[in-house]
């Protein structure tokens, strides 16, 4: 059995880390904030102290961070991933980021002589507890078929996407498509409230029909209760949101329904709901805030 690492033990990092462990792989594990490792040690896995560290260690390095910034900080910083990989070794950055900042840390990762993919997913927190992911491989096809047995216990699909850049897009258009739908959403639950409908029946109403899907479903629960406990940090669909308009500035393709969403979800942050799950973006909507 090859030997993995995982960097970044969040909502997402710690179920998938915790998923590797428990099918019996060697797991050696890395946070910043170093205290979030003890739960996986418990479990089995080692604590090593840094990046690099973990990247010399393991035949596959995979790492789970919130943003471009950060994924880079991990890769070039001084105790980064890119000094300890090489001899072929697997790194595997299965955080959102964009496609430069990919691309970037392929070039690098490529220099001192490893190997590299991108895996960014789709599927929140309870997907990862379940291994239930969709994961978006692109890049070195030998790393992905040697991750596979890896993949295949943390996710449910795997589909290799091509080169370095394929799957951080496809990742942005999926989570572009979804903030602009929630947006669109809590915008029908706020209008249809204020007008004397029952919020359950609305949810009811969409889920006997076309509309049906699973994110109105859990996400019009939570909401109708004022539960907005974190599956995936609001501040996180904004910088997706962000990165999907970017990109559409770099093509030229107009994006009025995400630039708009993408507004929603600022005036959320800055509401103060930044580390709360994305469905508090009803709460600025819906005029609360
Ligand atoms: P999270 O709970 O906020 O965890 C973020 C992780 O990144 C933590 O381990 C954090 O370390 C680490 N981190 C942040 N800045 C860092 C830095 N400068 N250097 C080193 N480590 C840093 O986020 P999450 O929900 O697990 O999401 C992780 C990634 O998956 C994001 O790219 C997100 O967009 C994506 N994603 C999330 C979901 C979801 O539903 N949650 C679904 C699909 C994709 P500390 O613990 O030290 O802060």
């Amino acid at each position: 059995m090859a030997n993995y690492g995982f960097l970044g033990l969040g909502i997402m990092g710690r179920a998938m880390a915790e998923n590797l462990v428990k099918a019996g792989h060697e797991v050696t594990v890395w946070n910043r904030n170093a205290t979030k490792c003890a739960e996986l040690v418990a479990l089995g896995a080692t604590q090593a102290d840094c990046p690099r560290a973990v990247a010399t260690a393991c035949d596959i390095t995979f790492a789970m961070v919130s943003d471009p910034t950060a994924a880079a900080e991990i890769c070039f910083g001084e105790q980064g991933v890119i000094g300890g990989i090489g001899d072929s070794r697997g790194y595997v950055d299965m955080s959102t980021v964009d496609a430069e900042t990919s691309a970037k840390i392929a070039r690098a990762v490529a220099a001192a002589g490893g190997r590299f993919l991108e895996a960014p997913v789709s599927g929140t927190k309870k997907p990862a507890e379940d291994g239930t992911l969709i994961i978006l491989a692109a890049g070195d096809r030998s790393l992905y078929d040697e991750a596979m047995p890896a993949f295949e216990v943390m996710g449910k699909m795997a589909p290799y996407l091509g080169e370095v850049g394929q799957g951080a897009k496809m990742k942005l258009v999926v989570n572009m498509i979804m903030g602009g739908m929630l947006t669109a959403f809590c915008e029908g639950m706020a209008l249809g409230q204020k007008s004397g409908l029952d919020g359950n029946k609305i949810l009811e109403v969409l889920d006997a029909g076309a509309l049906a899907n699973p994110m109105f479903k859990g996400k019009g629960a939570m909401l109708l209760k004022e539960d907005y406990s974190t599956n995936f940090p609001l501040k996180h669909m904004q910088k997706d949101m962000r990165l999907a308009v970017a990109l559409g500035d770099e093509l030229s393709q107009p994006l009025a329904t995400a630039a708009t969403a993408n507004e929603s979800f600022k005036r959320a942050r800055q509401a103060g709901f930044a580390d709360e799950d994305i469905v508090a973006v009803y709460k600025t909507i819906h005029g609360e805030k």
